[in-house]
């Protein structure tokens, strides 16, 4: 397995980026039937390179420059192995005392090492989504004083949680689950750069409080999916103590940026939020799953996901860790290890050497591109993402050009050379291109330049 995984990077770069298969292929090509007697390994790794590995976008080609990364490193697959070969339960401290002791470790090497508030506490989920989940129900335990959990939604109060209308479809999603329910999830407009406008959202409070609502919590982004823009963190927390609202910060994906010292300027009001969360499975060259989630208070954290079941009962009870009650989860992954091995075997300076290449060269291909006539830039390029859209010379009709845009991004996916994705900025349909892979270098960034200029040059004018 392990020559199996060095002969795939090796080679990484011959397969197609995007998987060709078409919808169902793969499932039509699986057995029915679990088999009764034992199959050998060969044959399964067979049926593996010959029925899977067709079906496999390769996420870590170095030109998969798609949605954002999902990085991984030889340090974060090797420590992966150990993982799945000890098969810990780190439900608490005495069902795993190391895989315990080492996230409280790494949690607090990974705040130093983005510059995060020292006052942070820090704890591994399995994904952003379940981060942001999290803060939003310590929220609303927080604002009915714990009752929530107790009493459910009793009274008629509706609590209000406002984000921009840049914001991830994960915070949505919580909402709802969370019980706040979609119809009190405000999006409060966003200014010239994507932004959410501070002004705006003391409006929707005040106009909120008139009409009898409670205000809850309020979500900032830090590196947006479409765009990646910045919310001012600063005006939002500073609205958020007058209000007494929960603050939480998603920085999925850019929080990466932060071991950069010179980044940490888009972070400046931090030390206001009561929540932070950041996947270092993203940029940070650590295998999916692994979502860093800090908190303010980790007792509200606590007061709000304890539970203590007679068979969960233990000595060491309030002189250890017990993550269980720290998120929605008992049963929990040994994420720390591989966390552990990449920021050990990578060190600072080749982490923030790495982060800063991949900043440089989405600023080549960002300055190179504004110097070409039919083509533009949406967005601001920040974070490695670039914005892009090709808008030959003369062509007004916008829904023609938003065809000509899909198009190219069909042809470049389909070449298998490369992997862009779209959103849409001001109502246009807009190429997205992130530089963050672990293996990118300005040789793959030329290559992927040159072939979006001609292919986008063969595409015919017309209709039809
Ligand atoms: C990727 C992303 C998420 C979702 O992350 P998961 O870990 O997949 O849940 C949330 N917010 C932002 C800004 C993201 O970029």
């Amino acid at each position: 397995m392990v020559d199996w995984l060095a002969d795939y990077y090796e080679n990484i770069e011959t397969y197609p980026v995007k998987s060709r298969v078409k919808p169902g292929e793969i499932l039509d090509k699986l057995q029915d039937m679990v088999p009764n007697l034992p199959e050998s390994m060969d044959t399964i790794m067979n049926d593996f390179n010959e029925i899977i590995m067709p079906g496999i976008t390769h996420w870590q080609h170095p030109k998969f420059f798609g949605y954002f990364p999902s990085n991984t490193s030889y340090p974060s697959i090797l420590a992966e192995m150990l993982t799945a070969g000890l098969a810990q339960q780190g439900m608490m401290w005495e069902t795993s005392p190391a895989a315990t002791e080492l996230e409280e470790r790494v949690m607090v090497w990974l705040r130093r090492l983005c510059g995060l508030p020292s006052h942070f506490t820090g704890v591994l989920q399995d994904t952003a989504s379940t981060s942001t989940l999290v803060a939003l129900v310590s929220a609303r335990e927080r604002i009915s004083n714990y009752s929530i959990n107790k009493a459910g939604f009793t009274d008629n109060k509706r609590y209000r949680v406002y984000c921009s209308t840049e914001t991830h479809s994960s915070i949505d999603k919580a909402a709802r689950i969370a019980g706040f329910g979609s119809d009190n999830l405000v999006k409060v407009p966003v200014d010239g750069r994507h932004g959410m406008n501070s002004k705006a959202l003391k409006e929707a409070i005040y106009d909120d409080l008139d009409e009898g609502y409670i205000p809850c919590c309020v979500v900032a982004t830090v590196g947006s999916t479409g765009v990646g823009a910045v919310d001012p963190l600063r005006e939002i927390g500073q609205l958020c103590k007058e209000f007494k609202l929960w603050m939480h910060v998603d920085a999925a994906y850019a929080g990466t940026a932060m071991v950069l010292p010179i980044m940490r300027n888009l972070i400046i009001g931090l030390d206001l939020a009561d929540s932070y969360v950041f996947n270092p499975h993203k940029w940070l060259f650590t295998n999916f799953d692994c979502s860093a989630y800090y908190v303010a208070d980790k007792e509200a954290l606590i007061r709000t996901f304890e539970i203590l079941p007679e068979y969960l009962k233990t000595d060491t009870r309030g002189k250890v860790t017990d993550y269980r009650d720290w998120g929605l989860q008992l049963g929990r992954r040994f994420r720390a290890l591989k966390l552990w091995f990449v920021l050990r075997n990578f060190g600072i300076l080749r982490i923030q050497h790495m982060v800063t290449r991949h900043l440089e060269m989405a600023e080549w291909f960002s300055e190179m591109l504004a110097l070409e006539p039919d083509f533009d830039l949406m967005a601001f390029t920040r974070f490695g993402l670039v914005c892009f859209r090709y808008q030959p010379n003369g062509l007004k009709d916008d829904s023609f050009v938003d065809k000509l845009n899909q198009q190219l991004e069909k042809q470049l996916n389909e070449s298998g050379k490369m992997l862009i994705s779209h959103t849409v900025v001001k109502g246009k349909y807009t190429l997205r291109l992130v530089v963050g892979q672990t293996n990118v270098e300005q040789r793959h960034i030329e290559a992927a330049f040159d072939q979006i200029l001609e292919t986008a040059r063969k595409l015919p004018l017309t209709e039809d």
